[in-house]
């Protein structure tokens, strides 16, 4: 035995140990499987073992299922899949059941899981089979059924048991959002049974074996008379749970993620049969899923490829870890008092500058807010809050950057104060690589006030800093490969995912949003009806419809990025039909959200009413609209295209980094995996098809690039079609 192991003691309890070499994370798989079998087939076959307690041998229980696993069960058909889903329901079923005579219950013996910290996917659907599961009360771990976030849903009998154990409703946060909680609250929610101090964990979960009666083996749901809590399908109160998750999911989902549908089908059709019926069931839609292309697309690009950029796909070889220990940040507004609290909070010692040391205050007084709100919510600690903050020193005086090894600056987007500021900041912190976080600026402009070019490049966060994940790393053309890996180095410091790109207007992620939000506009100025617009972007899976998303950022922002660029293009400018709408609503003071009035209509607490009854008016509706399919097609394609030209400019170096940046970035449809990716499902000739198709009648900015008309004719793709091995 490699990744289990077995050991019984003169109690009688046999402890089956998981512990995968020469990895940190326990991962299943098939030869894994294969030994638990015999692991568990040993312990109920010795007479001389009473109970066994399961836990690991690493820090955490398992981060899931190999996804080589997967791979490997795909390339048989679905045929494979099915049986391969079943052989682990069998077992884990064997586990539950634990030798106990099938009429009356009785002989099993007790299994109870120990998790010593985090536990997700099957590393969780194994301890469900078991019959009580302890956690030691670790705040940093994670217990949960992640899957739906790479497009699968929990296969190895997580749907089933959870939905039984908690019922439907109970059971729909972790199952159809994917939320893993720490042990305390997973206890609370009832995924686990016990959230006990580190230290006690295998005493405890040895006592409880010890202790445990023959009814305490048999699970609810294999006692006569077990009824589902909250109710089945057709039970008054059941249905209404039922159809309201149906409407719900739909609401949210749009349809375009088989999983969600495929989950809610599982639950539903698993509500109305046995048990063991009810596995099946959920096997049948679980091959279904991983038979789809989107779960193929999810999990490569929202799993393995960030996966492989989180841990230096990108970065430049032979340089030494570059761990950052003292921050500057200089400018403590929205942008800087984020990324002074994430890097805080990643244990960073920093010195937040602004130009008073009252506006230093309020930088750190808006973090404590922040900080305060994770405290109401539970997702934080006093001792947390406390500790990041005794973390953060505010100071109007560029003296106190001495010693720093990274600057990051966000002052005003003005080239004059950041060309003062880079002067200052470099003269007081000398050994310091300096990053701005412009959106707009290019580095090789604002590196001129740089005496240090080679240690000057721009680290973009997005905004709000702690909630979005991604990171957008930009090389000048002075900016060395140092310079790049201390930027990699702290990204990852900070649990978040990284894109190298090459200094061009607006680098990747806004080059691309930018005609999204354009095109949304345009046809408001042809008189496409605005609701028509923002559904169909919805359905086709960006979170957020492009009126929407100029009212987020702001109207004045749109006038302004506008204004610039057409100075930048002259004669070029392909935009004036959409500044007739942007310049409008500007002058009439609708500005989006911050102004409670933009393209949609707010009340005086900035919620949103609905789009702005005025848009019909001032942009009358044309004779005839355009199908859904369309505005889709226009919404995407405009989108898919600048990603491809941004590839062909070597503004992006690598299709992982395109679609991981697309989807993190600015939420690409997240089902296609990223614009390469969608590219790729639609395959080359017929995008260009579809992108000439929409030149002719729309203009000639979706041409399609040379570097997709070539792919078309080589029948090529972005991105080849491989198996890496790794977890979910
Ligand atoms: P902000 O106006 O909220 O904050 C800017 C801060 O810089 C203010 O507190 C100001 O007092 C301070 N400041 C100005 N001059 C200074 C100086 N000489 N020395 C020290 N501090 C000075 O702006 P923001 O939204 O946080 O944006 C900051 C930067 O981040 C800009 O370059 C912006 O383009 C970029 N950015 C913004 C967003 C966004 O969504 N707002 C997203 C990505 C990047």
């Amino acid at each position: 035995m490699t990744d289990f192991h077995y050991a019984a003691d003169s109690d009688g309890i046999a402890t089956i140990t998981w512990d995968v070499p020469g990895r940190s994370m326990n991962v299943m798989s098939p030869e894994g499987l294969a030994e638990l079998e015999a692991a568990f087939d040993r312990a109920l076959g010795d007479p001389g073992v009473r109970g066994i307690v399961l836990t690991s041998g690493k820090a955490d229980f398992a981060g899931g299922m190999d996804l080589k696993v997967l791979a490997g069960m795909k390339a048989g058909g679905p045929g494979a899949i099915f049986a391969g889903v079943m052989a682990i329901h069998r077992l884990l079923r064997k586990i539950e059941r634990s030798g106990m005579d099938p009429k009356t219950q009785r002989g099993g013996k007790p299994v109870a899981a120990a998790l010593p910290g985090t536990a997700l996917g099957i590393g969780l659907e194994l301890p469900l089979a078991c019959h009580r599961t302890f956690a030691a009360d670790r705040e940093e771990a994670r217990i949960g059924l992640p899957e739906i976030r790479v497009g699968l849903f929990p296969g190895a009998g997580g749907t089933t048991r959870l939905v039984r154990r908690l019922g439907a409703m109970a059971a729909a946060p972790f199952l159809l959002e994917g939320q893993t909680p720490a042990p305390k609250a997973a206890k609370a929610a009832g995924l686990i049974d016990e959230a006990v101090p580190e230290g006690e964990l295998l005493d405890r979960a040895r006592a409880w074996v010890l202790a445990a009666t023959e009814a305490d083996l048999v699970k609810p749901w294999d006692r006569p008379g077990y009824r589902m809590p909250g109710g089945t399908p057709y039970h008054p109160a059941g249905f209404m749970t039922f159809v309201g998750a149906s409407a719900m999911v739909m609401g949210r989902t749009f349809g375009v993620y088989p999983a969600a549908r495929a989950l809610l089908s599982a639950v539903y059709e698993g509500a109305l049969v046995d048990f063991d019926t009810a596995l099946r069931i959920e096997a049948r839609h679980f091959t279904a899923v991983l038979t789809d292309p989107t779960a193929e697309a999810m999990i490569r690009t929202l799993f393995l490829d960030k996966e492989a950029l989180e841990k230096g796909a990108r970065r430049p070889a032979g340089v030494p870890d570059q761990r950052v220990r003292r921050l500057g940040v200089i400018g403590a507004g929205m942008m800087g008092a984020g990324i002074a609290q994430v890097a805080a909070a990643a244990g960073i010692e920093v010195v937040l500058i602004d130009t008073t040391p009252e506006a230093a205050a309020a930088g750190l007084a808006r973090i404590a807010a922040e900080l305060d709100k994770a405290l109401r919510r539970g997702r934080l600690t006093a001792d947390r809050k406390d500790a990041t903050l005794a973390r953060i020193v505010p100071s109007a005086d560029h003296a106190a950057l001495a010693g720093a090894d990274l600057i990051v600056e966000a002052v005003f987007e003005d080239p004059a104060v950041k060309a003062e500021v880079t002067r200052r900041a470099e003269a007081a912190a000398p050994e310091a690589v300096y990053a701005t976080n412009t959106s707009t600026l290019p580095i090789a402009e604002l590196a001129r006030a740089s005496i240090r070019p080679a240690d000057f490049l721009g680290i973009h966060f997005f905004s709000p800093v702690d909630r979005m994940l991604l990171v957008e790393i930009i090389r000048g053309p002075a900016t060395g490969d140092r310079a790049v890996a201390k930027a990699l180095d702290f990204v990852r410091q900070l649990r978040k995912t990284p894109i190298v790109v090459r200094d061009a207007r607006f680098f990747y992620a806004n080059r691309c949003i930018i005609p999204y939000v354009n095109e949304g506009i345009r046809m408001v100025a042809e008189g496409v009806v605005p609701a028509l617009v923002e559904n169909a972007a919805r359905m086709a899976g960006m979170p957020v419809g492009p009126l929407q998303l100029v009212d987020e950022t702001s109207i004045d922002l749109g006038v302004r990025i506008a204004t610039a660029t057409k100075a930048a293009l002259g004669a070029d400018y392909p935009d004036d039909a959409v500044d007739a709408v942007l310049f409008r609503m500007a002058e009439e003071g609708r500005l989006g959200r911050k102004a409670r009035a933009g393209f949609y209509a707010y009340d005086e607490t900035g919620t949103r009413l609905g789009l702005w009854p005025g848009l019909a008016e001032r942009f009358p509706r044309a004779a005839t609209q355009p199908g859904v399919a369309e505005v889709q097609d226009r919404l995407l394609m405009v989108q898919a295209l600048e990603a491809v030209r941004a590839l062909e400019a070597g503004v992006l170096a690598d299709v992982r980094e395109g679609n991981v940046g697309a989807v993190l970035g600015w939420g690409f449809a997240p089902w296609s995996g990223g614009p390469f990716a969608w590219l790729d499902r639609i395959g080359a000739a017929r995008a260009v098809a579809m992108a000439r198709d929409l030149a002719a009648r729309h203009g000639a900015r979706f041409a399609p690039p040379a570097m997709l008309v070539a792919m078309a004719g080589s029948g090529g793709r972005f991105q080849a079609l491989d198996g890496t091995p790794a977890t979910i």
